[in-house]
């Protein structure tokens, strides 16, 4: 089995790596130059809590010329079109297409580029960081839930799970992942976004009275706008899943904040905060909360990407 990642940051080679580990043939695809070399010369550096060096092959999209039988999607939101477009010549037929972004409405994007009928989507809360090129710090645990698109096509979507836990990744095939992939973007447009713009910890956001009932009415937005979509979604549960991420990652800053504020690298908030903002529109629900959430991230992109 030849199994692409397409887009081979931190999570791309969490995963490509894993996979590598439990036998599979793994290509890692990048547009980052630095840390294509940085791999192809000394592997792929692992640190945390198993340290050690993977030797990975990885070579840009435009590169590779194989047709794959699994192309897992890992690049950042806005990063997928480009990506999509650039592997077009690696897909057939029987290639499956699993998308594990963190956001809303990829499976829109997907679409124009992959027939329905080989498209899985996901969501995981495994976790991963980038070092620097060529370097991915792992901690702890996670899992991953995933469910093929086309209702016939369920099989292959539980045989891409069994490959996934192969590779012990905790992969569960899921009769409806769309709350599963709310209930997490949800977790990133309250925690993620406010750290970023606040400069703070999970913890300290949420040992804030007024931060907290920001959080509570962040969550309202997108239970609202995700049930007018048809998303099976209820507020308790979804709070309850948001509180309790938010004691387990208390001592963190979420990747937003990494990448906006640690690395002054755009935001995936057009499909997080953004993407609620927009569907709330057209079902003529006000979004106040996302809208200037979104709104503010930008301005801080401008200030810290464009100065
Ligand atoms: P990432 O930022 O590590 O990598 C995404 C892409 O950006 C890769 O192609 C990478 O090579 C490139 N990139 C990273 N740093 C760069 C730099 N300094 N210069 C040039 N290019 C650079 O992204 P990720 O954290 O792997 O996330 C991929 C997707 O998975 C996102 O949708 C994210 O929200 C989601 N996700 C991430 C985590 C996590 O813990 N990192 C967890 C769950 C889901």
């Amino acid at each position: 089995m030849l199994i692409y990642i397409a887009g081979s940051g931190a999570m791309g080679c969490r995963f490509g790596a894993q996979l590598h580990e439990a036998g599979q043939e793994v290509i890692l695809l990048d547009n980052w130059d630095d840390h294509i070399n940085t791999i192809k010369e000394n592997g792929l550096k692992i640190s945390g809590d198993d340290e050690r060096i993977v030797p990975m092959t990885i070579m840009k999209p435009q590169e590779a010329n194989r047709v794959g039988d699994l192309i897992i999607l890992f690049t950042k939101a806005m990063q997928l079109p480009a990506m999509l477009e650039s592997i077009q010549g690696i897909m057939d037929s029987h290639t499956k297409v699993l998308c594990l972004l963190n956001g809303l409405g990829h499976e829109e994007v997907i679409k124009q580029y992959v027939p329905e009928r080989s498209i899985i989507m996901g969501v995981t809360v495994w976790t991963a960081q980038l070092v620097g090129p060529g370097h991915v710090k792992l901690a702890s645990t996670g899992s991953i839930n995933i469910q093929s698109i086309d209702a016939n096509e369920a099989e292959m979507g539980h045989k891409v799970a069994e490959i996934l836990n192969e590779a012990k990744l905790n992969a569960i095939y899921d009769q409806d992942v769309i709350p599963s992939i709310w209930r997490k973007a949800c977790v990133n447009g309250t925690m993620n976004s406010l750290c970023a713009l606040l400069d703070c910890t999970i913890g300290q956001l949420f040992a804030t009275e007024p931060g907290l009932q920001l959080v509570h009415e962040i969550i309202h937005e997108f239970v609202q706008v995700g049930q007018a979509e048809g998303v099976k979604l209820d507020e308790e549960a979804v709070t309850d899943y948001v509180m309790k991420t938010s004691v387990t990652a208390a001592h963190h800053y979420p990747s937003m904040h990494q990448d906006l504020v640690q690395n002054h690298r755009y935001t995936e908030i057009d499909f997080i905060n953004g993407a609620v903002a927009r569907i709330g529109d057209k079902h003529d629900i006000e979004t106040p909360r996302c809208d200037v959430i979104t709104q503010l991230i930008h301005t801080k992109e401008k200030i810290l990407i464009e100065p």
